[in-house]
């Protein structure tokens, strides 16, 4: 087999694989999920890639006991190990020094400390800087660090999904399949690389934290990954390990509410919701996962969220879509919809890509927007974009990579090059 067929037929699976997961994902009204068990093929290709070795990243605390006894450890090494994972960073387990040198070997023997491969890290103008994450089975998620203006701190962005079924029209990552669900290990990970990426071990105060807050806001609606995304919060929360407040961490959903009722008994995080319409009508039209939850059952979901107040808001995300919601009507009917609701607005200009049905409203009607919003008594900052350089603002994860990736992959097949990939 020469090595172009074997690049084209590398391609040719990794479409069927894609067609198959969209295949099995979306229902007939072609925005709800099915289980996937792609995380699972997941942990069976790290598994492999590890020669049989399990990898102690993304186990709870109770599953990591069950692996230690398994071992015939003691619970008290359980602690041990976790420091040495998630507040030191170390990645051997040679490093972790308070444990005897028997107990190290056996370690290494039965269990790897992962971290997704790094095929590509940049960083923009103005300090945003992005990973391409490679996952074992070869999957990919982008993941972005995105800097304060004003203070030397920022937030990750961390993906939960590889592409998304919800197809919300204004963007861009949503005209890509859904590959499969990312596994808790593959979401915690994404931090741990960060942090590696800025040398940030160990885990440092609140107070002088670099990477100090986490959006859920990549690739993928985070609540129909609901397990895997509560299981990766809790490991980051945990005091012994990474010990990020759950005030630091901001969950973005398009508006799965039954979901949301859960998140907030589960692990109450700040959330976040995509609004972008302040009538069903508009929002049927944009994001078709309002024809299954409408804006009063999100509106409920949002008011009964637990622990909400004018210190802990929700912050509802608007994208400005010229001739689409962003009249003045639109602003007065917003202020309408979430009325009592402690909330505030982020504004963000929608960011054309080719294909895409809209344009952005101008700066004037995005600004007079803001000030009706702010008259009417709400925060509505406009959200700068960050990072478009590199392709990190917001909607552009992994879609212009990708296309530039297989508009290079096809050049180099074209050339006779071989893929690298
Ligand atoms: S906005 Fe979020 S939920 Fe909607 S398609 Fe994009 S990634 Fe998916």
């Amino acid at each position: 087999m020469t090595t172009d067929t074997t690049a084209a037929d590398a391609v040719a699976r990794e479409d069927a694989a894609v067609s198959d997961a969209q295949a099995n994902a979306v229902s007939d009204d072609g925005i709800e999920k099915l289980p996937l068990q792609a995380s699972d093929t997941a942990a069976r290709a790290a598994v492999a890639a590890d020669h049989g070795k399990r990898d102690l990243v993304g186990l709870s605390r109770e599953e990591l006991g069950a692996a230690m006894a398994e071992l015939g450890e003691k619970p008290f090494r359980v602690k041990q190990v976790w420091q040495w994972i998630y507040n030191k960073g170390v990645t051997d387990f040679d490093s972790m020094t308070n444990l005897s040198k028997p107990l190290r070997e056996k370690l290494d023997a039965h269990f790897v400390i992962r971290r997704p491969s790094l095929p590509v890290e940049q960083t923009s103008e103005d300090g945003t800087r992005k990973w391409l994450m490679r996952f074992a089975d070869g999957k990919e998620a982008e993941t972005v660090y995105i800097p304060d203006v004003d203070e030397p701190r920022g937030s990750v962005c961390i993906s939960s999904q590889v592409g998304c079924t919800l197809t919300c029209k204004f963007c861009h990552t949503g005209t890509q399949l859904l590959v499969r669900n990312l596994s808790a290990a593959e979401i915690v990970s994404q931090f741990m690389v960060a942090r590696d990426s800025y040398g940030e071990w160990p885990s440092p105060t609140d107070e002088s934290r670099r990477l100090s807050n986490i959006v859920m806001m990549g690739m993928g609606e985070p609540l129909y990954n609901y397990d895997n995304v509560v299981k990766a919060l809790k490991i980051l929360v945990d005091g012994d390990g990474i010990a990020l407040s759950r005030r630091r961490i901001t969950l973005s959903t398009s508006g799965v509410v039954p979901e949301m009722y859960r998140l907030g008994n589960d692990i109450n995080v700040n959330l976040a919701v995509s609004l972008h319409a302040a009538t069903d009508e508009i929002r049927n039209r944009i994001m078709p996962i309002n024809k299954k939850y409408p804006l009063a059952e999100l509106m409920k979901a949002c008011r009964e969220y637990p622990n909400v107040s004018n210190a802990r808001r929700i912050t509802f995300e608007y994208v400005m879509l010229k001739d689409v919601n962003d009249s003045d009507a639109d602003a007065r009917a917003l202020a309408k919809l979430v009325e009592g609701i402690p909330c505030k607005f982020n504004l963000i200009p929608f960011n054309p890509w080719p294909g895409s049905q809209f344009e952005c409203s101008s700066w004037n009607r995005i600004r007079k927007f803001s000030d009706l919003l702010y008259d009417l008594g709400f925060s509505a900052p406009i959200r700068m974009p960050r990072g478009r350089d590199i392709l990190a603002a917001c909607g552009q994860l992994k879609s212009e990579s990708e296309r530039e990736r297989k508009s290079l992959m096809k050049a180099r097949l074209a050339a006779g090059i071989p893929d690298e990939h």
